[in-house]
């Protein structure tokens, strides 16, 4: 942690000069990059501009005192924490816990015992490691709750969850809408031939091959069910879904799997649709676009797979 020191940039907020000086050294020399200002109104400000996570803050200032200010960032920052540090020369229980009460997390009264201040810092440190350690659990969890675990796309939670609203945005906005559904051909006999372990490395090789083709910051994909996977297509009309579906029947037709000396080669079938937002009045169903694609799907199953069917959402 004692390293850590350059990565908790400190707002100090001080009007008085001499111990603003005296209270940058001693953090400076300590070790850590310091800001000052000469009033809470500043610190304000500043902090809108750029983030500090630990804020060291007098209390009597002009133009904002420190416990307005403890309430601003409270109030602003309800994402990030900011560790605050109140500097009173007020020393009565009152004062502390009506500090306290504005949002400091501690308080020192003045003038300060610089080692003391240091070691309340390093707290404030340990606190904020610990905020960031959590928030990166909380993100991994919220990372694997939407995620196929085999193959590393989203998973049907997250489709169920982002594709009305991506529907709900396109309509607004009136843009083109489309979305593919696939599904690899005799993926049984895969299975019943080589084995699961086999067949699963099928999917994985299907996924790259189907993220390598799709727009990396516009179009995602998802498992939608086994062996059936959803490429959703923002902004691209009906042409342009044809034209990725095929491309991806391509690729898929080309990349082979090796496992255990054994190269499996697959095809997969395409259902593609999507609507205009010109022609539509009512909202569009997601449902209706699913059961669309899924009745596509089976065309081209029909008509011998390894094909792309594709046409518009009827409009009602
Ligand atoms: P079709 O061309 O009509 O789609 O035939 P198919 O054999 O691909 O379709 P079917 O629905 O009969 O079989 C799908 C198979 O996918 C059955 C199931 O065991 C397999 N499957 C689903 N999920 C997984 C998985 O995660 N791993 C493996 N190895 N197999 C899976
Ligand atoms: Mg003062
Ligand atoms: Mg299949
Ligand atoms: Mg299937």
């Amino acid at each position: 942690m004692e390293s850590n020191r350059e990565f908790y940039p400190i707002l100090l907020a001080e009007d008085d000069p001499i111990s603003r000086r005296l209270f940058e050294k001693i953090l400076v020399k300590e070790g850590f990059a310091v800001t000052t200002v000469e009033n809470g109104r500043k610190a304000l400000d500043l902090l809108r501009q750029q983030f500090f996570p630990i804020v060291l803050t007098d209390w009597q200032m002009p133009e904002m005192e420190g416990p307005e200010l403890c309430r601003a960032i409270r109030k602003e920052n309800p994402d990030r924490y900011v560790f605050i540090i109140m500097l009173t020369s007020k020393g009565s229980k009152d004062d502390i816990i009506s500090g306290l009460g504005a949002g400091a997390d501690d308080y020192l009264t003045k003038p300060a015992h610089y080692a003391e201040l240091v070691a309340r810092i390093k707290t404030g440190i340990r606190i904020l490691e610990l905020e960031k350690s959590l928030k990166a659990a909380a993100d991994e969890i919220h990372l694997l709750s939407i995620t196929d675990p085999l193959t590393g796309i989203y998973n049907r939670g997250y489709i169920n969850e982002r594709l009305p609203q991506e529907i709900r945005r396109a309509k607004r906005y009136g843009r083109d809408f489309s979305l593919l559904m696939c599904d690899i051909d005799h993926f049984k006999k895969v299975n019943d031939t080589h084995g699961h372990l086999a067949g699963d490395a099928v999917l994985k090789e299907f996924v790259s091959c189907l993220t390598s083709v799709i727009r990396q910051q516009v179009d995602w994909a998802g498992r939608y069910g086994g062996e059936e996977f959803l490429v959703v297509l923002p902004e691209t009309d009906q042409a342009g879904a044809m034209v990725v579906a095929e491309r991806l029947r391509e690729t898929v037709r080309q990349c082979e799997t090796n496992v255990q000396g054994c190269t499996i080669p697959i095809t997969a079938s395409f259902g593609v649709t999507g609507f205009s937002p010109r022609e539509w009045k009512e909202n569009v169903k997601p449902e209706a676009l699913l059961q669309q694609a899924d009745i596509l799907l089976y065309e081209a199953k029909q008509a011998g797979r390894d094909q792309v069917k594709g046409r518009l959402l009827p409009v009602p």
